[in-house]
Parts: C-alpha cells; structure tokens; sequence
C-alpha cells in the first residue's frame, strides 16, 4: 500500500507555522500497465509525487535551502530512490525509480529518508505509537479507502524528468528494460525452439496457453534452477553422452547400470 510521511524542516521564513503542521493528503495514479503494478511500485509512485509536491510547495513558498525527510515503509523502495547504489535499466520501475532521483538532483532542498515499519497499529494502540508511525498508518487507512473506491485513471500531463519511453508492442516498458528488449527481439524465436524441442504441433490451437504456462513456470523458479531447467529441457546437460561428444569422456555409459546415459536416461 502506497503510504508516505513528508515532515518539513525547512530554513525559511516564508513558512509559518499552520503549513508546517498541515495534514495534507492527496491521490496520485501510478502509471503503467495493470501487470506492472505492484506494492513496491505504488510505494515509488507515493515518494515521487511526496517529492514533486514538496517542491510545488517549495515554489510557491520561495523556500531555497532546508532538509525533508521522507518515511517510508518499504525499505526497497527507499533504498532504490535515495540509496547510492548506481541504478540501472535491469531495475523494476526504472522508469519512477529514474524520475525519483531527477526530481532529489534537482532539488532545491536536501532529502532524506527513514524507514518507517509498516501495519504497527495490528500490535500497539495507535496513541501510543510516535508520529512517524502515526502518519504511516493513516495514509495506509486512507490509500485503503481510495482504492475501494476504484476511481476510472486518467493519463496526467508529461511530469518534468519524464525519460523517453520504450514501447514494446505499443505498451511503454517500466522496467527491466534489457531483458524486455531481448523478449521483443527472440521471444518469438525462443518459443519456436521449445514447441520443436518437446515435439509439440506448431499449429496447435493450445499453443498459446501452453507458452504461457512455460514462461510462469520459468519464472516462478530462482535463477539457479532456471538455468538448470533449461539446460536438462534443452538436452545440453552434463550426461555422459553429451560429455563424450564434448571429449570430456570416453565412455557415454551409464556409472550405475552401464546403459547408454541420454538426459531421459537420468530422468
Ligand atoms: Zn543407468
């Protein structure tokens, strides 16, 4: 759930007291398509408009200098946006997490940020959690809230640091844009290599479902057993047939019954 507290510190004097005790709330439509979404994504949407907004109110203010912290319970999220680790177009929501740290490069103020542990109200009395944890439960009641309401989103005007956007079959990439780059590029030439390699028709009507299934299983998988997966489905792992035919070995029989060892053989 998108959830951020903004508290000011700003060195001015243009700020009176009542806009540095404000309660002020808003909503915000995350971008992107609806199999992008996800908690961490909207928790990048809460930050970039808590920053885009601070620096609206910055303007109007004429505030030069000063310090905001931001709090925030999703420590990914956090780490992503303020963190000095070199982000990179393999990121997830590379596109919010790039416009992020425009918009803190350029900004008139310096940011920081906290985090924040989520849903502490399930164990304590909200009274007696501080104001940090106050905060997150009640932009957590009211993201809630907004949500049931399930509002019809309408595409904003272009927000300055907006990069240039990729499409890959007329939908904008948000992330991950190398490994969307090479799907576009050899999805289709992939999923030919597998329909041959299990024997399946190419004009199969279930071809389409079975693909995906495929993919979901492959993705469902940590790394280490992807690339396992693929290397024993593509018949190239290190059975003693393939080790002959590598002149690792001589011998293509099985250790433990001595029948020729094919990939099936293990199996
Ligand atoms: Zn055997």
């Amino acid at each position: 759930m998108a959830g951020f507290v903004v508290e000011h510190d700003l060195t001015t004097q243009t700020l009176n007291k009542n806009d540095l005790t404000k309660n002020i709330h808003g909503q915000v439509s995350v971008p992107g398509n609806k199999d992008e979404q996800s908690s961490y994504r909207w928790e990048l949407g809460g930050i970039l408009s808590g920053i885009v907004f601070t620096h609206e109110l910055c303007r109007k203010k004429k505030v030069t200098s000063g310090t905001c912290t931001l709090g925030c319970d999703n420590t990914g999220a956090s780490l992503a946006s303020f963190g000095c680790k070199r982000r990179s177009p393999r990121w997830a929501c590379f596109d919010l997490v790039n416009m992020i740290r425009y918009h803190i490069k350029h900004s008139p103020i310096q940011w920081e940020h906290q985090h924040v542990k989520g849903h502490q109200d399930d164990h304590k009395r909200f009274a007696e959690l501080d104001q940090w944890s106050q905060a997150n439960v009640l932009v957590d009641k009211i993201a809630k809230r907004e949500l049931r309401l399930n509002r019809q989103l309408v595409a904003g005007p272009l927000l300055e640091g907006q990069s240039w956007k990729l499409r890959r079959k007329g939908r904008p990439i948000a992330g991950n844009v190398e490994k969307q780059i090479r799907n576009t590029i050899h999805e289709e030439k992939m999923k030919k290599r597998w329909i041959h390699q299990f024997g399946l028709d190419e004009t199969d009507e279930d071809q389409y479902d079975c693909w995906e299934t495929f993919k979901r299983t492959c993705k469902a998988k940590k790394e280490w057993e992807k690339v396992w997966y693929a290397k024993y489905n593509a018949r190239i792992g290190p059975v003693m047939s393939n080790l002959v035919r590598r002149k690792h070995e001589d011998n293509p029989a099985c250790p433990r019954c001595g029948e020729y060892e094919s990939t099936d053989h293990v199996f």
